[in-house]
């Protein structure tokens, strides 16, 4: 049984990133989405908040589950069993982030492999902070965001979104 690791802040989740979580659960037996618990400086859900979306957009998707954490990713993965950690690669300038990454992880625990999948043509500038950037400004995000998402948005701020 074969378990992935997808971690992120998801601040909040996108459809991008369900996008990726539903094609990893296809290749994997289970995807484990975890929520990285760091501080809330340059975040504008709390952790709880964030944990508690997620799990509402990912309740009747088969194979996902939804946890938090607050230790190096690749410790995490340890520790739940994760072989796979799954990212998402949308333009080129995520690249070297990724690859970095993937590469201090590799170094840490190399019996952890990076799986990176190609956003979705339409969800390749879809970016938590663009949904962040929008709603403050009033922008619809119905097309990016599931809609408990948009109400959410909405409640942090105001109703003009
Ligand atoms: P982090 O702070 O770890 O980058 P994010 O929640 O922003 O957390 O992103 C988590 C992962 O999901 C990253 O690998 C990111 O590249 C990927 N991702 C974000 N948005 C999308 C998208 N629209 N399509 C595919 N992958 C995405």
């Amino acid at each position: 049984m074969t378990i992935a690791l997808y971690p992120g802040s998801f601040d909040p989740v996108t459809y991008g990133h369900l996008d990726t979580a539903i094609r990893a659960a296809r290749l994997f037996d289970t995807v484990v989405m975890a929520v990285f618990d760091r501080p809330k400086k340059n975040l504008l859900f709390s952790t709880a908040e964030r944990v508690e979306m997620l799990r509402e957009a990912t309740r009747n998707l088969p194979h996902i589950r939804v946890e938090t954490y607050n230790m190096l990713t690749v410790h995490y993965a340890r520790q739940i069993g994760a072989k796979v950690i799954v990212r998402g690669l949308r333009v080129a300038s995520d690249f070297e982030h990724e690859f970095q990454m993937a590469q201090i992880n590799q170094t840490l625990e190399p019996d952890v492999d990076v799986v990176v999948f190609m956003a979705s043509h339409k969800y390749t500038f879809l970016s938590s902070s663009t949904v962040r950037e929008m709603a403050g400004l009033g922008g619809d995000v119905s097309e990016l965001v599931p809609p408990h998402i948009v109400e959410a948005l909405k409640r942090k701020f105001g109703s003009s979104v």
